[in-house]
């Protein structure tokens, strides 16, 4: 690693948890032993060939042999660009197809990352395709992004396991609401309709409180839903341990690698005050 890469890296470790897979699994432990599961990311997007393709399928089987030689609570989650859907589909849906059926042997949940809207349509196409496969997978569901409910119906419909996120792109406003106000309000529909009419467990990924609230309160009128909260490492760590001191589940997104230049700058546009904290942490 050269000295510039271990500069930014040090500079993330309050996001991601170090660049292997072994510092991970140390930190996804950690997160188990608080009373939380772990969600990892292996870091890494727009893959540009075949080969960049697999091997970053081929670092998840290797992910998920460790997390089970480590006996680590949790599960993981993939964006298709890694593996492969900006080479073409075909790449891509092989490599997702060999990692559920890694998963499969251990059982191990596996996450599908939404990424920006060009790949919506395809990133919806390849679930189906897998879930038809591997029933334990679920992928992420924008609330930002207009016109969408009859999609999330339809996945409800085919046994869709959904997490809900507020969405971390920049699009163009004629595809995604831009104002707090909007998202917020799209979000509060889409969660009401989990709660209503998902028959398979979903997840309420935001660190919103007052979101949160609203889930707790909708769970109290749906009390056999069965659902999760899922949060970022490094962010609202108070409301995590809250809400495991409640006795709610929750779940915590754990990403490693050294790809990690399009994860945080995601993170420093939802709040540019992080872009302080950051130059602090090299002080
Ligand atoms: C488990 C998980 C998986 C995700 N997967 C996807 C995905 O697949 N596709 C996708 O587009 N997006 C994904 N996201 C990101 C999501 O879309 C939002 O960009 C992100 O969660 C911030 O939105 P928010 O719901 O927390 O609400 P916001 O309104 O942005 O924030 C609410 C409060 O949370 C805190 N907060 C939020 N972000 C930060 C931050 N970066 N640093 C410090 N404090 C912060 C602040 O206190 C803020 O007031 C995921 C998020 C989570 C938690």
């Amino acid at each position: 690693m050269s000295i510039y890469e271990h500069l930014v890296l040090r500079m993330a470790r309050r996001w991601v948890a170090g660049s292997s897979i072994h510092e991970a699994l140390e930190y996804a432990k950690q997160a188990n032993s608080m009373g939380m599961k772990a969600i990892i990311n292996c870091l890494g997007e727009h893959s540009t060939s075949k080969d960049e393709a697999e091997s970053g399928a081929q670092e998840y089987m290797r992910l998920l042999d460790a997390m089970h030689e480590d006996g680590v609570d949790g599960s993981i989650s993939v964006k298709l660009t890694q593996i492969g859907l900006d080479v073409d589909y075909d790449t891509c849906m092989g490599n997702m197809l060999g990692i559920v059926r890694h998963a499969s042997r251990y059982g191990t949940f596996v996450w599908i990352d939404m990424e920006s809207s060009p790949y919506y349509q395809q990133t919806v196409s390849i679930y189906l395709s897998t879930l038809n496969q591997y029933r334990h997978t679920g992928v992420a569901y924008q609330a930002y992004i207009k016109e969408h409910s009859l999609d999330l119906m339809h996945m409800l419909e085919r046994g869709g396991i959904i997490r809900l996120v507020k969405g971390a792109y920049r699009e163009d406003a004629s595809v995604v609401y831009r104002s707090r106000k909007h998202i917020n309000t799209n979000f509060r529909r889409l969660m009401r309709m989990l709660f209503k009419h998902s028959t398979r467990m979903f997840a309420i990924a935001t660190h919103d409180g007052a979101l949160v609230d609203e889930a707790i309160e909708l769970s109290r009128e749906h009390p056999a839903r069965e659902f999760e909260f899922q949060m970022l490492k490094g962010i609202r760590d108070d409301l995590k341990r809250a809400l495991v001191r409640r006795g709610f589940r929750v779940a915590e997104y754990i990403p490693y690698g050294m790809n990690i230049s399009g994860y945080v700058y995601r993170r420093i546009r939802e709040r540019p005050a992080n872009l302080l904290l950051l130059a602090r942490s090299l002080l």
